[in-house]
């Protein structure tokens, strides 16, 4: 049973110890997720553009097998350590990644991922599960205490950017060479205070995420603390060897994996399980697409910025490249009220869209985005090769209001339409579809960026294909929704 907590601003106080614990998590993600390609151009390739492709590849893997490996980090807390140590001992394993990254050598650079990636895995799915269990079932604040630390996430990954990318640039050496290590260190003090956050606050949880009886032993810990140390190694190897087509085969064999389960088990149910399984797997394959252009941000979106943008403000002060990343976060917090009146508004009338036109409204805003920075590559290019600030800007507006369509639903979408017993699995499909586009965004980037780096066409041409792609598929998803809402047998 849920225990009775005290409560802080109409909620479980430890509502709010989870969502500091998580913005300092998301701080230190972030950080790394602005800083990374862009790091790995600077001191691997003495900034030389050729370095783009291996950049936005190794950035495409790292979100992708951080997403793929919270299927297991949730098992981990599930089923052998419980939630409260898995996200201890991924904090830890995690921050010291961070630090790892500092070390200047390829090698570093990997391995430090790879310690980011398993620790993630370890703490990110079990924070987020670890609120939902605040709330007794049937609770209906449960969905706004989602909302309140989906803002929590969204003000550390605002404030990651900006604090990170000034001190880049203000802790430089010349005023072209950003101090990227510096903010590899300060993400590593950001997970810190997340680990401690949570280390001194958990004791507000009054036992929720604590190990099942019968499975609090130590030695469980240390099996867990086995995996970890096999499990780095292995990421390593799977960064450093296999390459972004060997990776997107691996996960590509997963996700089919993935599907035949859930077929089959839909299959011992009904026609109406079955027709669910399929409409779940249809909003899959779009949210693999909305993915892979969004996480652009971490790859072509920033060589873009920091290449072919006119950052030069007002006075002659530069615009750091790492705040266009603080924009996402920006508007998702400020446009999620509208976006919530807008449906209510919509619901009253009997309009509200259904889930799979949400999807399609998502990708289409996502793609119109494209149309701004289409324009200026086409039209509002300067003598000196650039083009202005705001279409990128106006790019980040748009993409932010297509992840409010559909990012909010995903999760609970999954757990309406998958069979009951493999819900877990769902979720674990739903992360996958993230990774999958993930890796498939760094190939998509690289392919963008060829052998020579990013030029002011190839971009061009780059975005011109994003945009028929993202609007292509959006129509089509809105078309069809009739025909996937029938699938869905009511589930709303
Ligand atoms: N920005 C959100 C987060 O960091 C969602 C990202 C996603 O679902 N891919 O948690």
């Amino acid at each position: 049973a849920t225990p009775d907590f005290p409560q802080l601003f109409g909620h479980p106080r430890p509502l709010w110890m989870l969502f500091m614990t998580e913005f300092w998590e998301r701080f230190a993600y972030y950080s790394l997720s602005w800083v990374l390609a862009l790091y790995a151009v600077a001191q691997f390739y003495n900034g030389d553009p050729t370095g783009q492709g291996w950049a936005s590849s190794i950035f495409g893997a790292y979100v992708a097998l951080a997403f793929a490996f919270g299927v297991f980090g949730g098992y981990v807390a599930d089923k052998i350590i419980g939630y409260q140590r898995s996200i201890l001992l991924g904090a830890v394993v995690m921050s010291a990644g961070l630090f790892v990254l500092m070390i200047p050598s390829r090698d570093a650079l990997l391995f430090g991922l790879a310690m980011v990636i398993v620790g993630d895995a370890l703490f990110k799915p079990n924070i987020s599960s670890m609120v939902g269990q605040l709330y007794p079932p049937g609770d209906e604040r449960r969905d706004r205490g989602f909302t309140l630390f989906y803002m929590g996430i969204n003000c550390g990954a605002f404030l990651a950017p900006i604090i990170t990318g000034w001190m880049a640039s203000y802790f430089t050496k010349t005023p072209l060479q950003q101090n990227f290590r510096i903010v590899f260190a300060a993400a590593g003090v950001g997970m810190l205070l997340s680990l401690l956050w949570f280390w001194f606050g958990r004791r507000g949880l009054r036992g929720v995420g604590r190990p099942a009886p019968g499975s609090e032993s130590r030695m469980r810990v240390l099996q867990v603390v086995v995996g970890v140390a096999i499990a780095v190694p292995v990421t390593y190897l799977l960064l450093a060897k296999l390459g972004a087509v060997g990776l997107q085969w691996v996960m590509g064999v997963l996700f089919v994996g993935m599907v035949v389960v859930l077929i089959a088990e839909a299959l011992r149910h009904d026609r109406v399980q079955l027709h669910r399984v399929i409409a779940m797997l249809i909003i899959f394959a779009f949210n693999v697409l909305f993915w892979v252009f969004y996480y652009l941000f971490g790859t072509t979106f920033n060589f873009l910025a920091e290449n072919l943008v006119d950052r030069q403000m007002f006075g002659g002060w530069m615009f750091p490249v790492g705040w266009f990343q603080a924009m996402t976060p920006l508007w998702v917090v400020a446009l999620a009220p509208v976006t919530a009146l807008a449906w209510g508004w919509l619901a009253k009338r009997h309009k509200e869209p259904s889930i799979p036109r949400k999807f399609g409204l998502g990708l289409i805003f996502e793609g119109v985005g494209f149309i701004s920075l289409i324009y200026a590559l086409s039209h509002l290019i300067d003598p000196h090769g650039l083009i202005p600030f705001w279409p990128l800007a106006m790019c980040y507006l748009f993409q932010s209001v297509g992840e409010l369509c559909l990012s909010p639903i995903g999760l609970s979408m999954v757990t309406k339409l998958a069979p009951p017993r493999l819900v877990g699995l769902g979720l674990g499909g739903w992360f996958l579809s993230t990774a999958l586009g993930g890796n498939l965004s760094g190939m998509l980037a690289s392919h963008i960026s060829g052998a020579t780096g990013m030029t002011a066409a190839s971009a061009l041409s780059g975005f011109t294909f994003c945009f028929y792609v993202l609007a292509g598929s959006g129509v089509l998803l809105l078309l069809i929704s009739p025909l996937v809402n029938r699938l869905m047998h009511g589930v709303k």
